[in-house]
């Protein structure tokens, strides 16, 4: 049993990848990662069209994007995950939201069938399918079966969902093993993925191991990352609920015993569980980690360490803007920003600015070739329009609808420039409350003879046109009510590709101070809303002002791209894990 601590070099100032691994020669670090025993990461959600999954929002994205990150850092990576045989879709029909099921098999994008694996509930013996993609040095490990069903069916808290997680647990464990692999760090994307943490103790217990020391192995062993703000939020189970789903595939007893002390009035928050089965704990931005308020068994506050999201820039980034990067020394092979990048910045002026927009429309326009408004209207954009736009899944505290609270005004602020406003979004199945909110807005945009034709709807939000409109638009909006939003990383594409961003100060947005970006605040959503549309009659004024435009769109660079960086995230990880 290997229980020598793991030691991976910082990769801080390693401009390349012969650099990073001539660092490691010598240091004479053991580079405890290997493709034996990789970095692995669990996740109920991964947002990779590409590979034939699709998730639900932000989570999803950031599991995608830190397995492409690893990938081009050379860093061995395994990420776990189901792979589901089905996925909604949103089709809009005479200014109404549905959803449409769809299935997917996951031959069509590249996985293969390894063998099964077999998991117990409700006195069954259940087989999954282990199937598996791999990469130069990182895979995909699915967990599978016909009627696995899509993400998150099934209310939280459901049989059904705790069958999905513990079949990613148990069956994902397994899994590794079955391919050889032995896993040098656990990493949980939120609390639905426990139970691979609690596969790893009852293993370890359960083979010699003293309870006691298997714990401490575990927790050493295991990070835990938190994306929700409040505990009383998250799902739990019944006692019941275990009998049938989890305790029949636990072998050691010390194991039960000490699942069963976790439970509180017959009832178990996956949160608690986790938060004692890891000793590394990580929030998602600055201020999430500051404020998410959870406790452990004995009533401590939890502390997070903060390692805000980024996003993969060679997924999300214009290549032509991406490629300026790079030949200015703004950022390094890593996609991560060099020491002096501030100051490489100014090469970065309206001209070029203006080049790269013209380009990225261009992708936008593709993207919406096959996308009608709700209208049936294809749009195409010129250079010359002006383009604002909210993108982002349709919940409560994001607020798509502040914009349209006074549609004058709305409407004073866009028809001058003949601007557009483009809107998508996906309501949460079954959200009717937020169903209402969005027919309501296309109500009030359709009553409007201007709003009609300027502010489109675009159906089916997904990876190709947050990707499209990031490059394509001149300024993005981003209302969440302040302290709801953990990170978000929709507004790390807009900063990364030229937008003005628009934004209340939350999230990793408030890892930098507000001067860097078009702030709004105030009391009340009233103030707020009057906030928003002086800052978009601000955006529109500095499109049509060479310098204003070179300075906002510099110092949101200056401020924002080591946060946006996903190698910067991922180097903050290793850190953390092996120093
Ligand atoms: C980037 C992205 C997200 C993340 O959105 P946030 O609201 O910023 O968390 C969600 N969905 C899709 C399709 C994305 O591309």
């Amino acid at each position: 049993m290997d229980t020598e601590p793991y030691f991976y070099h910082p990769l801080e100032n390693i401009e390349d990848i012969a650099g990073f691994e001539a660092a490691v020669e010598r240091k004479k670090l053991t580079p405890k990662l290997s493709p034996e025993r990789p970095y692995t990461y669990w996740t109920l959600e991964i947002y990779d069209q590409k590979n034939g999954i699709r998730g639900g929002g932000g989570l999803g994205v950031l599991a995608a994007d830190t397995r492409r990150v690893a990938e081009q850092m050379g860093v061995p990576l395994t990420l776990v995950t189901p792979f589901y045989p089905s996925e909604y879709h949103q089709v809009l029909r005479d200014g109404e939201v549905f959803d449409e099921k769809r299935s997917v098999n996951y031959r069509d994008f590249g996985f293969r069938f390894i063998d099964n694996v077999f998991i117990k509930c409700c006195g069954n013996l259940c087989k999954l399918d282990v199937v598996q993609k791999e990469f130069k040095n990182t895979r995909i490990l699915a967990i599978t079966e016909p009627n696995f069903g899509e993400l998150y069916s099934g209310m939280s808290g459901s049989d059904h969902r705790l069958y999905q997680e513990v079949s990613l647990g148990f069956g994902g464990y397994a899994a590794l093993k079955l391919v050889g692999l032995k896993p040098a760090i656990m990493q949980l994307n939120e609390v639905a993925t426990f139970f691979a943490a609690l596969a790893r103790l009852d293993e370890l217990a359960s083979n010699g191991m003293d309870f006691y020391e298997a714990m401490v192995y575990t927790r050493k062993h295991t990070l835990y990352t938190n994306h929700t703000l409040v505990q009383a939020a998250e799902a739990e189970f019944s006692r019941e609920q275990f009998e049938r789903f989890v305790y029949p595939n636990l072998k050691s007893r010390p194991v039960r015993k000490w699942l069963d002390d976790k439970f509180v009035d017959g009832r178990l928050k996956l949160s608690a569980a986790t938060i004692e089965i890891a000793e590394l704990r990580s929030g998602v931005s600055k201020l999430h980690a500051r404020v998410a308020n959870y406790h452990d068994i004995a009533g401590n506050k939890v502390k997070f360490k903060a390692v805000t999201n980024g996003i993969d820039m060679k997924t999300w980034v214009l290549p032509e803007i991406l490629d300026f990067y790079e030949k200015q020394g703004i950022l390094d092979h890593f996609t991560a920003p060099k020491v002096d990048f501030p100051e490489k910045l100014t090469a970065l002026d309206s001209e070029k600015i203006r080049e790269f927009k013209a380009a990225g429309r261009k992708v936008l326009n593709e993207v919406l070739a096959t996308r009608p408004d709700q209208n049936g209207t294809i749009l195409e954009f010129s250079d010359d329009d002006f383009i604002f736009d909210f993108k982002r899944r349709f919940v409560d505290y994001k607020r798509p609808e502040l914009p349209f609270s006074d549609p004058v005004k709305l409407r004073a602020i866009l028809e001058p420039r003949g601007a557009h406003y483009i809107l998508t979004g996906r309501v949460c199945t079954g959200d009717e409350r937020m169903t209402k909110k969005l027919a309501e807005i296309l109500e009030t945009v359709a009553a409007d003879d201007y709003l009609k034709d300027h502010v489109h709807y675009i159906a089916d939000y997904d990876e190709k046109l947050a990707y499209g409109l990031s490059a394509g638009s001149n300024a993005a909006i981003n209302l969440p009510i302040v302290g709801l939003e953990a990170c978000g990383t929709s507004w790390m594409k807009d900063v990364a590709n030229l937008n003005l961003l628009i934004s209340t100060h939350d999230g990793g947005v408030a890892d930098a101070v507000a001067e860097n970006y078009l702030n709004v605040t105030g009391k009340t959503d009233e103030e707020e809303a009057e906030q928003l549309y002086a800052r978009m009659e601000e955006a529109i004024e500095a499109w049509e002002n060479d310098f204003e435009l070179e300075f906002l769109i510099q110092k949101q660079l200056a401020a924002y791209l080591p946060v946006v960086s996903g190698a910067r995230m991922l180097q903050d990880y290793l850190n953390y894990l092996f120093n």
